[in-house]
């Protein structure tokens, strides 16, 4: 299987190279052991035996990784940055804890807002379409934003906002150690590649972040505005499903 994301090393190699966090180093030679074991690879032993050992291997470390659950316990009532003051709920993020794939849209809308759950309104019933589409559920991925407060109007959130916010969802990341990231919309794939490409320029490509593959396309509320451009979110959609594991 090509494992090559655009010509660049394969995962493992690549994902050695730029990480310096042990836990995700451990984590992809057990990954890469069990693919090459799934592959007919024989001469070393990664049996299911050997697999389960090795599974335990940087258990103190991993225990040191944050949990969403502790996230959301220091984000308690926050009021670090002004939009907490026209907000219903905060929208922390929902899905699946160990998800291989994490959807960050840019903020919560009116009816996230009132639900405290991102993607619910007529965007979350979009992306939920999106998500069956590359043959998954709401339940297998993980959905966050990059503020977790509704900006007022759903004006795009302020650059200090942002900054103020965006340590949330870099723990968030970091907790789940996702393999994959679609940022959705420009104000997700500028943040998290801290870049000032358009995000038409940015979309049907994987980037890099921090050793996860990330790929920027369309907002689904884009989408319902311009229905021409979900060709383009379904050709990036069907990029990420010929790299995605459905077996892990
Ligand atoms: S947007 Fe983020 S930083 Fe600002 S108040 Fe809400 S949770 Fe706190």
């Amino acid at each position: 299987m090509d494992r090559s994301c655009g010509g660049e090393l394969p995962r493992n190699q690549r994902f050695i190279q730029m990480t310096d966090n042990p836990i995700e180093v451990l984590d992809d030679i057990l990954y890469s052991l069990k693919r090459q074991r799934d592959e007919g690879l024989t001469g070393f032993d990664c049996g299911d035996e050997a697999a389960a050992r090795m599974t335990e291997w940087g258990q103190p470390l991993r225990r040191n990784t944050p949990s969403l659950e502790g996230i959301r316990t220091d984000m308690g009532d926050c009021r670090r940055c002004p939009l907490c003051q026209q907000r219903s709920h905060i929208v922390f993020g929902v899905g699946n804890p160990n998800a291989q794939l994490v959807f960050v849209g840019e903020g919560p809308g009116h009816e996230e807002d009132r639900q405290g759950e991102p993607f619910v309104g007529a965007a979350g019933e979009l992306l939920t379409k999106i998500i069956q589409a590359i043959k998954l559920t709401r339940a297998q991925v993980y959905i966050a934003n990059v503020v977790k407060c509704r900006p007022p109007n759903n004006r795009n959130p302020e650059p200090d906002e942002i900054k103020t916010c965006l340590p949330y969802l870099e723990r968030q990341i970091q907790a789940i150690a996702p393999r994959f990231i679609v940022a959705l919309g420009k104000v997700a794939a500028q943040t998290l590649l801290g870049s000032q490409v358009p995000i038409s320029k940015l979309r049907g490509r994987f980037h890099d972040y921090g050793g996860i593959r990330l790929l920027p396309t369309y907002h689904p509320a884009y989408l319902l505005r311009n229905p021409s451009a979900k060709r383009d979110v379904w050709e990036d959609m069907q990029m990420l499903m010929k790299v995605y594991d459905y077996d892990a």
